[in-house]
């Protein structure tokens, strides 16, 4: 596919589930400008990329999306079955399209999925699926994508929105290679029943990890244990009606020392203590932590399950040996699957590593309206991990980079 191939990538185009229509609230985007010859490519079709697509449209800006899977949302279809978003289904709707009350407050995974499906077809969005792209490379003022089969694509703007949950990060424990158990990543984790009667040891206390231990917990698995390193903080869901969210959404740009401190006042008075179950409180503050990149654990089971025994705390991992994983404690243990929730990779380096603009901890060095410096037109969403819900701020994102290209547009500064 070339740029003198235009028209194929429209007769590419993603098309979606029609039967939802109805249940959808969206406003009809205008008609596009006739700028046909260089669209924005948006490289990601999660709700990162069809956000920033959407919005986009909606100013007669062209954006063809490139998605390396052969659907839309492919993170969500790979998710555990039981997950439901923690953040409410009102501050998690995309730009341009709300989520149906039909949904519910908590929205299901499978809801997630139907509802970026019908997003990306109420937008009439271009996605061209099967194509991933490898490489951005700079070439005078244009970039150029090097993709699937040989593609060389080219724009004055792109938008990288690949995701912060990209490749699963699996620790280089000393004896991994030889563990004789069974060994996967959250990841690959769909629901309990495989495990039922199963000892299982679920790595890391995360919000994954403090589900999947507190499903595999109902759901049947013989004996659950979660191995922790740093505790969490852990907050209800929602207190009398009012979600977490909305406190972080209030919180988030105050004074980190005020906030830890309020937050620990309201953990002594809503979260029980569980240090007798190995789960101290935290000694760094909430905010601090969030700042840090931890998010807190939003408790959909893991208080009770820990409570009542059915999710015991065990000290962080520190080797595999053979059938037998080694704890911090120096404990000796023999569970027969061990389920590592240890998060994910940008792993943004083969793709613009080499254009100077990740930091040492290979995050952009700018997101949103903003490009790096030495990147004009150069565009990310979705490398950050907020505490005020990051479909949230995908879509406060989006906005942001649809006005500024457009507004460059009109001013003449790119195509
Ligand atoms: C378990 C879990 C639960 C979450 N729950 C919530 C929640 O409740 N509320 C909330 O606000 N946020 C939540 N998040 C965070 C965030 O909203 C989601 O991860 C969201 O999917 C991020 O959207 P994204 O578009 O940035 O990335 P993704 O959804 O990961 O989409 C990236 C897309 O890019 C594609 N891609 C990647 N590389 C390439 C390439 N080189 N070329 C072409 N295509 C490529 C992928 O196939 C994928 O489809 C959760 C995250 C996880 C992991």
């Amino acid at each position: 596919m070339t740029d003198s191939q235009p028209k194929a990538l429209v007769t590419e185009t993603y098309s979606v589930y029609t039967s939802l229509r109805s249940a959808f609230m969206v406003t009809t985007p205008p008609p596009l400008s006739p700028q046909v010859v260089h669209p924005v490519y948006v490289i990601g079709g999660g709700p990162g990329g069809l956000a920033v697509a959407a919005t986009l449209r909606a100013r007669g800006v062209r954006a063809v999306v490139l998605e390396k899977s052969d659907a839309v949302g492919a993170s969500w279809r790979g998710h555990y079955d039981r997950l439901r978003l923690h953040t409410t289904r009102r501050l998690s709707s995309l730009p341009g399209l709300r989520m149906p009350r039909s949904f519910g407050r908590w929205v299901a995974r499978a809801d997630v999925v139907r509802y970026l499906e019908t997003y990306a077809e109420k937008h009439e969005l271009e996605v061209v699926t099967g194509v991933e792209v490898f490489r951005v490379e700079r070439a005078d003022d244009r970039w150029v994508l090097h993709a699937t089969g040989g593609r060389r694509l080219t724009g004055r703007a792109v938008v990288v929105a690949t995701g912060f949950n990209h490749t699963p990060r699996l620790p280089d424990w000393p004896g991994r290679d030889t563990y004789t158990g069974e060994l996967l990543h959250a990841r690959a984790y769909r629901n309990p029943g495989p495990y039922a009667g199963k000892d299982v040891l679920v790595v890391g206390a995360g919000n994954t990890g403090a589900e999947i231990a507190a499903d595999l917990a109902d759901g049947g698995a013989g004996r659950v244990r979660l191995a922790v390193r740093t505790v969490p903080h852990i907050v209800r869901r929602s207190t009398l009606g009012w979600p977490s969210q909305r406190s972080g959404i209030l919180v988030r740009r105050l004074p980190a020392a005020l906030v830890d401190r309020v937050a620990a006042l309201l953990a002594r008075i809503g979260v029980p203590d569980l240090t007798p179950h190995g789960l101290p409180r935290p000694d760094t503050g909430l905010l601090t932590r969030a700042r840090q990149g931890a998010v807190p654990v939003q408790d959909v089971g893991l208080i009770d399950a820990v409570r009542s025994g059915r999710v015991e705390v065990v000290a962080a991992v520190e080797a595999l040996d053979g059938p037998d994983v080694l704890l911090a404690d120096g404990t000796r243990i023999t569970p027969d699957t061990v389920i590592a929730a240890t998060g994910y990779r940008r792993a943004l380096e083969p793709l613009v590593g080499h254009l100077g603009v990740l930091d040492d901890h290979g995050r952009p060095l700018a997101r949103g309206a903003r490009c790096p410096r030495e990147a004009p037109g150069l565009y990310f969403t979705g490398f950050t991990n907020p505490i005020s819900g990051m479909l949230r701020e995908l879509s406060r994102d989006a906005e942001k980079i649809a006005r500024r290209i457009a507004r460059l547009r009109r001013a003449g500064r790119g195509a």
